[in-house]
């Protein structure tokens, strides 16, 4: 792995870093070229062909120090020297002086041996913050370097369009355009799609649901000339820039509990699989972690096939946990390829048998390799409603609905001495009207998130029809027409 100046010790390995796809038909790349092309040309996701490792004492170090100091620690090894150091220095410093909080992500004590993770202090006051705010300076950085842009195009129900917009709106090489469903998103949420007054970041409100604006993704993806012509690109959760970002906030709370003397247990709200996946790197990157504990709503699909050793896909049901309301955890695959032993035609043949056959069932090994690190629960409706009151009568702590989805697997799971650590993902006035009905009380937006209140909002409202949503990117994206050379 590659240290920072001050880190001491000489690099180990000769060979910069490569990143390998989990189907194991792609070709290998560079970080700066897995991040450009987020999933593989085989439809697998790249991982790092070796995991860096940290040392006791390099984690020991991490105490006391500022966030952007672990991030660049931790980013910088798996960058492996294909950034300069002061530059990437620079990105991430910026990328994190966007979050209102000194510490970037406090941890919050909740009880004897538990704590908060607060990763909700950034720009749209949810966690996907913590890592868009990265990613976007690294992509651009590496696309101004070459000279050439791209466009982003997404789908959102809405978290991930507003940290998208919000983290990308400065980018010089990127034009970005996110569609959500008209009328299905909250108003915090459409708000801050719609204040961003950047000419590069399309806030698009499609007359249809969420489904039909990921279809007309996947679908512009499909369209060849399209793709080509916009230079397209996605930023969803399977790009590895993501995960990688996620990984530092796993060191920096463990370190600060006494890691690596004290091993930890993260209980994590997932959806996607992403976060919790990020915790897994951190371990095999060196960081003592007791257990990793998967939480979930009623979309089970992840603590299901914990429970049954088999991956079978159910419908997915509406929650007060939205973005949680997920069946295929596309991350999942990352762990997959672990469990088997990176054989990564196992990967593929159980990744078609989803595909075919709705589902499949986890090789017997694989799942003892699952079992030794991860648990898993989840909690319903009633229990989230539940523990949001409780937790706001016992201590007046306001937990949003994907953190008492987390708070309430953590009380099942609360055995052993280690301490436990819950990621509290989002803020409570990103979801005010389960609060409101828990708690009895609205949750104020925090002051850093009400600067745009007097902003005009900017909705360019759109059919649901490829062809025209198509055109309109065309005629407003910077990419130049035939496409820049890639
Ligand atoms: C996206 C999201 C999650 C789930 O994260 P994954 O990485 O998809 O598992 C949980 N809580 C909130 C508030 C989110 O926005």
């Amino acid at each position: 792995m590659r240290r920072p100046p001050d880190g001491g010790g000489q690099r180990r390995d000769e060979v910069d870093l490569r990143y390998i796809s989990t189907r194991g038909r792609a070709p290998a790349l560079g970080f700066k070229e897995a991040l450009l092309v987020g999933l593989a040309d085989d439809d697998g996701l790249y991982v790092p062909e070796t995991w860096p490792t940290f040392t006791p004492d390099e984690i020991r170090a991490f105490r006391g120090l500022p966030y952007a100091e672990v991030a660049f620690r931790v980013i910088g090894a798996f960058v492996d020297g294909e950034i300069a150091d002061d530059t990437l220095h620079a990105m991430i410093d910026e990328a994190y002086a966007t979050f209102a909080h000194p510490a970037v992500v406090p941890l919050v004590q909740s009880g004897p041996n538990t704590w908060l993770l607060e990763l909700f202090h950034g720009p749209t006051i949810a966690f996907k913050d913590v890592a868009m705010q990265i990613l976007a300076r690294l992509m651009d950085h590496v696309l101004t370097e070459r000279g050439e842009r791209l466009t982003i195009v997404g789908a959102t129900s809405g978290d991930t369009g507003g940290a998208a917009l919000e983290a990308f709106k400065a980018c010089e090489g990127i034009d970005i355009f996110f569609m959500y469903p008209e009328g299905k998103v909250s108003d915090v949420q459409r708000r801050q799609m719609t204040t961003i007054g950047s000419a590069n970041a399309h806030a698009l409100a499609i007359d249809g649901t969420f489904d039909d604006c990921q279809d007309m993704v996947k679908a512009m993806f499909a369209n060849t000339s399209f793709r080509d012509r916009v230079q397209l690109s996605a930023v969803n959760s399977i790009n590895w820039g993501r995960v990688m970002a996620q990984t530092v906030y796993y060191f920096t709370a463990a370190a600060s509990l006494g890691a690596p003397e004290r091993a930890p247990t993260f209980v994590v709200p997932t959806g996607n699989f992403g976060d919790i996946f990020a915790g897994y790197v951190a371990r095999r990157a060196g960081l003592p972690i007791e257990r990793l504990v998967i939480a979930t709503n009623e979309n089970d699909i992840l603590s299901r096939t914990l429970a049954t050793g088999h991956y079978t896909m159910a419908d997915v049901r509406a929650t007060i946990t939205p973005s949680m309301d997920i069946q295929i955890s596309s991350n999942f695959e990352r762990l997959l390829f672990e469990a088997v032993g990176r054989d990564a035609a196992s990967v593929a043949e159980l990744l078609g048998k989803l595909r075919s056959e709705g589902g499949y069932a986890l090789p017997a090994a694989a799942r003892d390799y699952v079992a030794t690190v991860f648990d898993a629960g989840s909690s319903d409706q009633t229990q989230t409603r539940e523990t949001i009151a409780r937790v706001f009568a016992e201590s007046g702590y306001v937990a949003d609905p994907h953190t008492a989805v987390a708070i309430r697997v953590a009380e099942a799971h609360a055995r052993g001495t280690a301490p436990v650590i819950v990621l509290a993902t989002a803020h409570p006035a990103k979801f005010p009207d389960t609060v409101q009905a828990a708690t009895g009380a609205v949750p104020a937006l925090p002051p850093w998130a009400t600067q745009r209140a007097d902003n005009p909002e900017t909705i360019e409202r759109l059919p649901n029809e490829r062809e025209a949503v198509e055109a309109f990117i065309a005629a407003r994206t910077r990419v130049a027409a035939g496409g820049d050379a890639r």
